[in-house]
Order: structure tokens, then sequence, then C-alpha cells
């Protein structure tokens, strides 16, 4: 991912709250920026940068995208829509060609039948998710977001006035909602249940049958709507069978956004091309917002996006199961780890362990490890890996690592964790 380069102080004006966004020009950040701040996630990838170009040998697991190439045929369709001048603007949220591949794929993987005004494409599955956002979330609204949850669903919800509800979902519950804890949650103010699975950071994925015992409570409260967030679909391990809430039941598919892309899917995260799929007048809102914003994704990444979900899709497969056998290493590597734990993930390409065993111990230059942004940047510091606090995700006593890289990287960033736990004192 291209990060900016800025200086450490930059860094600072940018990561804390609007109060010190003002500087001593005449410059005063809108009252909503104190809201929210560049992720920690960039953060962290950025301190890593700044150590690398120190000289520190540095391994980053933070980022969260897949480290494969875009497939060739997929560059080639790019070249070819760009020979055959389609540069110009395109209807604001995608082209008929790139709806219709849409509107196949859910059909062909998903068993999810969708009209083409039910669709609609977007500069990633982020920008789908805050137009939907926008376009329904007032002041005082609220968001249900089972935690550990993609840190950007809070912010979106925060910048709009909106309040993430934050459940916690129990690791011995394989991080997933509890439908008790969901009926608790729900309020005369809350208007989305944002799902995702596989999930970031957890890893944790939904069976049709957990999905079935969350719509049942969600059948009793006809207003709340579902965001199924499903980027990480074709990231499942040990034929685990994906599943969507949409197509588990026709009612529920009346109040249900599922959100999908080609980012992880099909190593495009820099094209910027997410899609959405829902009830026609949600859809026509959220195109309302992004004509009102950004207009049309890039055309040349829509063409690019026509010819992934049309295209071959052999190399999914043989990626899914470099993925797994990376997850295997770490997840093991970390499990033989005094004071660490983790859970086996079914999905995404994200190990989401246990610090708690470490917590409350001392570095060897004597410093305490109270929290898990304490122990990050230990491993930062100390070792050289770059992670992410838990608490980052909503869930405090864990990390996240990703695996989206080389074996030989995977394997030196475990001895290294390895290596740093071992050094702590009580
Ligand atoms: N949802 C989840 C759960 C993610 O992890 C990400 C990317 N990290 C996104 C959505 C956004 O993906 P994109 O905007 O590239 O489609």
């Amino acid at each position: 991912m291209f990060i900016p380069r800025r200086s450490s102080r930059e860094w600072l004006i940018f990561m804390t709250d609007a109060k010190s966004m003002s500087s001593p020009t005449s410059f005063r950040a809108a009252a909503r920026m104190r809201t929210m701040g560049m992720s920690r996630i960039v953060q962290i990838s950025e301190h890593a940068h700044e150590l690398k170009r120190q000289g520190r040998d540095v391994i980053s697991l933070g980022m969260g995208e897949p480290d494969f190439d875009t497939p060739d045929h997929i560059k080639a369709a790019a070249n070819r829509a760009i020979a055959a001048g389609q540069t110009k603007y395109t209807p604001t949220d995608g082209i008929a060609e790139l709806k219709s591949a849409v509107r196949a794929k859910f059909s062909r993987e998903n068993n999810l039948d969708y009209s083409l005004d039910e669709i609609s494409v977007a500069a990633g599955s982020k920008q789908v998710i805050y137009n939907a956002f926008m376009a329904t979330l007032d002041e005082g609204d609220e968001v249900i977001l089972p935690a550990p949850y993609f840190t950007v669903y809070a912010s979106m919800a925060r910048i709009l006035g909106a309040r993430p509800v934050i459940v916690a979902c129990a690791e011995t519950n394989g991080f997933r909602l509890d439908p008790e804890a969901l009926e608790s949650a729900i309020t005369p103010r809350t208007r989305w249940l944002v799902l995702n699975s596989p999930c970031n950071p957890s890893g944790s994925a939904y069976t049709a049958g957990d999905y079935l015992t969350l719509l049942k409570v969600l059948k009793r409260h006809p207003h709340v709507w579902l965001l199924a967030d499903d980027i990480y679909e074709h990231i499942l391990y040990d034929d685990f069978p994906f599943s969507t809430p949409a197509a588990l039941d026709d009612e529920i598919k009346t109040r249900t956004l599922t959100v999908n892309g080609v980012s992880k899917s099909y190593a495009m995260t820099g094209w910027r091309i997410g899609f959405g799929a829902g009830p026609s007048p949600l859809i026509r809102q959220m195109a309302v917002v992004q004509n009102q914003s950004t207009s049309n994704p890039c055309s040349v990444s829509q063409a690019a996006a026509v010819e992934a979900l049309n295209g071959p899709q052999h190399f999914i497969a043989e990626r899914r199961l470099a993925f797994q056998t990376r997850r295997d290493l770490v997840v093991e590597a970390l499990n033989n780890t005094p004071g660490l734990a983790c859970r086996k993930p079914e999905g995404a390409f994200y190990a989401f362990p246990s610090c708690a065993g470490l917590l409350g111990k001392r570095t060897p230059a004597g410093g305490l490890l109270a929290t898990d942004d304490d122990f990050c940047t230990y491993l930062l510091d100390q070792v050289g890996v770059a992670a992410v606090p838990g608490s980052c995700f909503g869930l405090a006593k864990y990390f996240r690592l990703s695996y989206a890289t080389s074996m030989e990287a995977l394997r030196a960033a475990c001895a290294r964790i390895a290596k740093a736990c071992c050094e702590l004192s009580d």
C-alpha cells in the first residue's frame, strides 16, 4: 500500500484530535473531525517504514492486503480499455457491463438474484459502506458492531453523528455474535447491524446455521437493516462453506445490503472497485451520495473488474491454498510461544492471538506491558515486527497479524515474536 511520507511531527498532527489540527495559520478543522483521525493501522505502518528508513530490519504484518499481484489477464483488460478510449466519465454507480458481471457473480456464487437497479459499484467496498451509511444514518442513530470489527465501520458511523454500539464477541464463541447479545443491543434507534464473515481482524466465519440464529432475532425487529461485508468470501480454509445472510431468508434480503468487491479475491486493492447489492430505494440514495461527491469509480478499473468477475477463476483456489499454509505456520508458531494463544481462524488472512498472558510483565528495559498497545509497541521496537493491537478493533488483550506475506518473512517474524516474549519477566 502506498502511504504518504510524513515526518513524525506531521503524523502527530494528523493522528491526534481536531484541536491539535488547528495550526498557527488560520486553518481550523471542522468540529466533526474530532470524531476521527487516521487509523492506528496506518500509523503503525508508517512507524515501521520510518524504522526501516533508519536502517532497522522490520517485518510488517500490519497491513491487510494480499501480497500477490493482480493476474495478467485482468491487467490486459485494463490496457485494452485504455487503448479503446474507455477513459471518460461513466454512469455514476457503474457501467451496465460491470453491473451485469456483478449480477452474474451473485447468481453463480451466492444463489442471489439481483436486478441491475439493485446493484451499486463504487471506489472500493469502503465507499459502498460509506454511501450506505451516509444515505441512511441520522444524528443519534445506532449501528451495531460485533467486536472485534473492521475499524472503519465505527469511524464512518461517528463522522455522520451516529453511535457505534459495540457488542463484544467471546473467543469461546469463535468471536461470533451471540443472538442474545444482539437482542439486548437493539433499540428503536438501531439502523444497521454489520456482520463481516470471514472477519477482519479475527478471521472467524459464520455458517448458514450461525446466521439463521441471528436472523431469527432480526425478524423480531423489522426496522433493523443488515450490512453483510463479504469482502473475504474467497479466502476460507478447510472447505468451510461460505454463506451470506440475504441468500438465507427472502424477508431479510429486503433489508440487507450485501457488500463485496475485487480487492481481496483478485488482489486488486489499488484498483478501487467494490460493489453492493440491496433494495433499489437504498441503492438509488447511495448513487445520489456518490454522484454528489466522487462520481463514477475509475473507468479503467471497471473494465478490469469485468474481466476479474467474468474471466478465469482458477488462481483464487491456488492462492487460497497458499494462504492456508501460511495460516497453519503462523497459528502453530504462536501457540508454541509462551504467553500467547491463537484460535485457528476459518478465513481472511489474519491471525488474532491473545496476549493476555503477557500483560503485566516487564520488558528487558524495565517497561511495563499494561496493554495490547504496549505489547505491539514492544514487538516493533524490540524485534522489528509490526502488528496491530486488538483494541483498535474494539477488543483489547489481542493483536492482529496479517499473514499475507511470504513464508520466509512469516517464519522470521514468528521467531522474533517468540524471542521477544521469552525476554519478558514478571
Ligand atoms: N471490509 C473489510 C472487512 C476489510 O478488511 C476491507 C479492507 N481492509 C474493506 C472492507 C475495504 O476493502 P476495499 O475498499 O478495498 O474494497
